[in-house]
């Protein structure tokens, strides 16, 4: 594979950005829940070219018990990338930028949980990225709490989460692969639509007051909408079908009635 060339702009004259979005434009996103028999809850996201499969186990017992809270459930997270999900191969050990974005999604999640529920339990979370183009640790936020509320680990509500950064000088929401590495920061962050509070809030680079402010607003209009899309994902896997005018059910059990009606009169 040729290297990759740092791209002499990231915003055209036109002010859209190298894959053609608007600066306030997602990449499509897509959710599904449910999609592993073993977890106790599942979800994966596909964000434009990031993928990720997020599965929960629990709450359960606890290995090692030196571990255990006794006034509530042990939040694990395990982030990892496969080592086929970036252009040169990761190594397979846990690297220390694994560890540390497994705490900061086990930080962002755990306000929405009702932890204390569960003393000495743990909720296990294992996150693992088939494809990284930017964009991970936010990504891997919305498919987790979607596979937390699929396991039915009570919560106060779904958290959706976004990156915010700044390239040529521009405002840009839900940063691709070049945009992180070659634009001048990001600003990911995670909410929780029901209280409107901020649950993860980092930033790289240099921000004015005014334009952290500003991507802060941007970030939460970017996470109300992937929140709409969790939602979707959540009716999609559980909303039983409602019975239509067309379905012969009726007409069957009338079948079936009549034949145990004429078997009695037999009798
Ligand atoms: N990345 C990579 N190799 C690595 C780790 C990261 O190529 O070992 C890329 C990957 O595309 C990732 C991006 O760098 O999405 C930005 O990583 P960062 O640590 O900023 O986290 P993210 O933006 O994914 O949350």
């Amino acid at each position: 594979m040729s290297p990759e060339v740092k791209p002499d702009f990231l915003i055209n004259a036109e002010g859209l950005r190298i894959d053609g979005r608007r600066p306030d434009e997602l990449r499509p996103i897509e959710f599904k829940v449910g999609v592993l028999k073993q977890a106790d809850g599942s979800a994966y996201i596909k964000q434009g070219k990031t993928f990720i499969i997020a599965a929960v186990y629990g709450p359960r017992e606890l290995h090692p018990r030196h571990l255990t809270l006794s006034d509530r459930a042990y939040l694990r997270v395990v982030y990892r990338m496969a080592t086929f999900s970036v252009p040169d191969r990761k190594k397979p050990a846990p690297s220390r930028r694994e560890r540390e974005i497994s705490m900061v999604i086990a930080n962002a999640l755990k306000p929405a949980l009702f932890l204390e529920d569960f003393p000495k339990a743990v909720v296990d979370i294992f996150i693992q990225v088939i494809q990284a183009d930017g964009g991970t640790r936010c990504a891997a936020i919305n498919a987790a709490s979607l596979a937390l509320a699929d396991a039915g680990v009570p919560m106060k509500c779904l958290v959706p989460a976004v990156a915010v950064g700044k390239a040529d000088g521009t405002l840009i929401v839900d940063l691709g692969d070049q945009e992180d590495k070659y634009g001048e920061g990001d600003v990911p962050m995670a909410i929780m639509p029901l209280t409107d509070e901020i649950t993860l809030l980092q930033q790289d680079g240099s921000f004015t007051r005014e334009e952290l402010l500003e991507a802060m607003q941007m970030g939460i209009q970017a996470c109300k909408y992937i929140h709409e899309l969790q939602k979707d994902a959540l009716m999609k896997a559980y909303a039983t079908k409602a019975p239509s005018e067309d379905d012969d059910f009726d007409d069957d059990m009338e079948t079936d009635l009549g034949e145990a009606e004429i078997i009695g009169e037999e009798d």
